[in-house]
């Protein structure tokens, strides 16, 4: 089978200017608000740093929802724990009943997460966990900003997590934060050069991709050629580079945990995007798509969106559509170069679902759609467009 060709248009967030500048309304707390952060590589390496900070030993366990993807387990097996996977109801929201029936004395964390963006009843969670003496880990890879019940998504959690790389146009970057525990322990050191510089121009060229930051790409020609050349003799000096890459799985794709990459700090080229980035634009606009994407695809046929309502609060990932009969429609969509994202793709092939059907089922049927900040109004339109004439043909 031929492969499909790159996205027409950036599944993720991308550089361009608008992506800086003064901050506007509205506003909403993220999850650096909550408390201490720490600022890593990834939102994996952030579970892993906080698991390890929970203490927790070798052989007990962690209860993992089975809607998930492997970046939420690789941390739990790093720490030689053992996952022990809960339900989810239709609506996403954790099958706290399904929990308790998998408890017992060697279960002592809680990994919940905010699917695309949309909170759990973190109420009732936390009072599950309290009860149960659980330490509780919210996992806001999906829900970078949010509240729930007018408090900020990542402050009912003992910790929480966040992906980077999901909300702003950065190589890198992940983060634990926690009101409730001190992480002054953690310490981190910061990433050599060649990551460094691999993270600046991992951003650049992707911005130039998609024809942003234009120009830029001519004045950088230059030192971006020399850039690489320099970047593709330090790949083939260096002779251990399969167990020392120069970046992280999470940078490229991939849902391994690199252990030698646990504590190292962010790159810096993040740090100054995300502290630059407009986050009132941010918010602004991917509630505005996200509403787009409702309005246009909520009619139709043989499918229906996971969330019909964004609530105040909610700061969406993604555009989560569920399709009765996926293989079809997302070989055409693919095909015609629309960005899809499959969360937990392959779980409809693993046991781990086994035991929760709406979990399998949502593996498969479930197809996001980007509603990043960084979409321009007609890649937007081009994306409903092509995605209202596939349906309609199926
Ligand atoms: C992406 C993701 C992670 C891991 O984040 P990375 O930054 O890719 O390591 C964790 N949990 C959920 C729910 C995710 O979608």
């Amino acid at each position: 089978m031929e492969p499909y060709p790159r996205p027409k248009i950036p599944v993720e967030p991308i550089l361009s200017l608008e992506s800086f500048g003064r901050n506007q309304k509205p506003q909403l707390p993220s999850i650096v608000d909550v408390g201490r952060a720490k600022f890593v590589t990834s939102g994996r390496i952030a579970i892993a740093q906080a698991l390890r900070h929970t203490g927790i030993k070798p052989g007990e366990k962690v209860l993992v929802p089975s809607y998930h993807c492997a970046s939420m387990v690789a941390p739990v097996l790093w720490a030689k724990a053992t996952p022990v996977f809960f339900c989810i109801n239709p609506d996403t929201s954790v099958d706290l009943r399904d929990a308790e029936k998998q408890l017992d004395d060697d279960v002592k964390v809680m990994l919940v997460t905010h699917y695309f963006g949309f909170p759990q009843p973190m109420t009732e969670i936390r009072q599950f966990c309290d009860k149960h003496g659980l330490m509780l880990i919210e996992d806001c890879a999906h829900a970078f900003f949010g509240t729930y019940d007018q408090q900020p998504l990542g402050s009912f959690g003992d910790y929480a997590i966040a992906s980077a790389m999901k909300f702003f146009p950065v190589y890198d970057g992940g983060c634990l934060v926690s009101n409730k525990h001190a992480l002054d322990d953690i310490v981190l050191t910061s990433p050599g050069r060649t990551f460094q510089i691999k993270a600046f121009l991992n951003n650049l060229e992707h911005a130039y991709e998609y024809n942003r930051l234009r120009p830029l790409r001519y004045l950088t020609y230059l030192p971006m050629y020399l850039l690489n050349q320099i970047w593709k003799n330090i790949k083939a000096l260096s002779q251990d580079s399969r167990e020392n890459p120069i970046g992280p799985a999470s940078s490229d794709g991939g849902f391994g945990l690199d252990p030698h990459w646990i504590d190292t700090s962010m790159s810096s080229i993040s740090k100054v995007v995300i502290q630059s980035t407009s986050t009132g634009r941010l918010i602004t606009k991917r509630r505005e798509h996200y509403l787009a994407l409702l309005d246009a695809l909520s009619d139709l046929p043989n499918c229906y969106p996971l969330f019909a309502n964004l609530p105040d609060g909610t700061v969406p990932y993604v555009f989560p559509l569920v399709v009765n009969d996926p293989e079809p429609v997302f070989d055409q969509l693919k095909r015609q170069g629309v960005p899809i994202i499959r969360f937990g793709e392959t779980l409809c092939f693993s046991n781990e679902t086994d035991q929760c059907g709406v979990s399998k089922s949502f593996s498969r049927r479930t197809l996001q759609f980007p509603c990043h900040q960084d979409l321009r109004p007609e890649e937007l339109q081009w994306m409903i467009e092509t995605i209202r004439k596939t349906f309609a043909t199926n």
